[in-house]
């Protein structure tokens, strides 16, 4: 009677170990396969009969012999268990991705729990690993932020001319300020509009003046140095924030924008479009209490050189 119930058991416990969704893997103390089921076996390609009583390491090249005995050690001895997510290891058998044709990864990324088995004594000598599919799960959570990183880009350009848009510029800007707080340097910003842009808007139609606003900008991107911070500011206003440039070399990358614009011809539609640009430079205060104290300084300035009858740089 008892042996029945000991067959139906097993059967039982045979029949879960297959239908189950995860792979279970059992291990001795010598990382011995103890116990190998049916999703070990189907993803593997290795029968229980075969692997049974082998080393998992001989196995399974792929497992990092050192990693794993430092995760499974504990185990044994705490006799606590241990998880270990796919994004700290994508996985620990190299099995192929379940759907091959909607899964864009080639591999199966897992979750692996590492739980001890206790004999009725209370000693560990044996650990069983569950397997779980987590693919579907790494695979969105990778195109969420990827999404995300694509989405951060997009929030600091501006649509016109992918350079940085105000509300970047000025985080940065704000940042620039509190470093030249704590260490003073002699960082400045430079800013920068188009002379008389009402008209070439009026003359040549505003896409023609969206592509000088475009021209412009990259001029002005190409120009300036990797480390300076170039924005657009506002509709034809553009701003370029400089860290630690003495005033001289502002002046220098302001005079050859400046220059550059005025030699400069843009064709649009078989019209030639010319302008000119008026700049403001200020170089970072001491006793400046707020960077908006930085902007209305570059802004005097810039008011001035427009006063001053245009294209021309002045220095605040
Ligand atoms: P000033 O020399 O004093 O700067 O004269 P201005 O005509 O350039 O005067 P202001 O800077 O005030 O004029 C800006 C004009 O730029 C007004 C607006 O119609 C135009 N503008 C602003 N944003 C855009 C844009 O994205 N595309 C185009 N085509 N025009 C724009
Ligand atoms: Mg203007
Ligand atoms: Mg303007």
């Amino acid at each position: 009677m008892q042996e029945m119930k000991d067959i139906a058991e097993m059967h039982w416990k045979h029949d879960l170990l297959g239908s189950i969704e995860v792979g279970i893997v059992v291990l001795n103390r010598d990382y011995q396969v103890q116990v190998w089921n049916l999703f070990m076996e189907n993803h593997s390609n290795i029968a229980p009969s075969v692997i049974r009583e082998k080393s998992l390491f001989d196995s399974f090249s792929e497992i990092d012999e050192v990693w794993l005995r430092a995760k499974a050690e504990p185990v044994f001895s705490l006799k606590s268990p241990v998880f270990v997510i796919w994004e700290q290891r994508p996985y620990l058998f190299h099995f192929g991705a379940n759907r091959p044709i909607t899964s864009p990864s080639e591999f199966m990324y897992q979750n692996i729990t590492i739980f001890p088995l206790a004999s009725l004594s209370g000693s560990v000598d044996q650990i069983c690993i569950i397997v779980y599919d987590v693919t579907d799960q790494a695979v969105s959570k990778q195109a969420v932020d990827t999404l995300n990183t694509k989405l951060e880009e997009l929030s600091r350009v501006d649509g016109l001319t992918s350079i940085f848009n105000r509300r970047y510029w000025e985080e940065q800007l704000v940042r620039e300020f509190k470093r030249n707080v704590r260490s003073p340097g002699d960082s400045s910003i430079i800013m920068l509009d188009i002379d008389h842009f009402k008209k070439v808007n009026d003359t040549y139609g505003h896409l023609a003046g969206d592509e000088v606003i475009r021209l412009l900008a990259k001029l002005i991107s190409t120009v300036s140095r990797e480390t300076d911070i170039c924005g657009r500011y506002g509709g034809e206003e553009f701003t370029i924030l400089l860290p630690d440039t003495a005033a001289e070399n502002v002046m220098v990358l302001a005079q050859r924008i400046r220059q550059s614009v005025e030699k400069l011809t843009i064709e649009y539609e078989q019209q030639s479009i010319s302008f000119t640009v008026s700049v403001g430079i200020a170089q970072f205060d001491p006793a400046f209490e707020q960077h908006t104290q930085w902007l209305e300084r570059v802004d005097k300035a810039l008011y001035q050189a427009k006063a001053g009858g245009r294209n021309q740089v002045v220095i605040a």
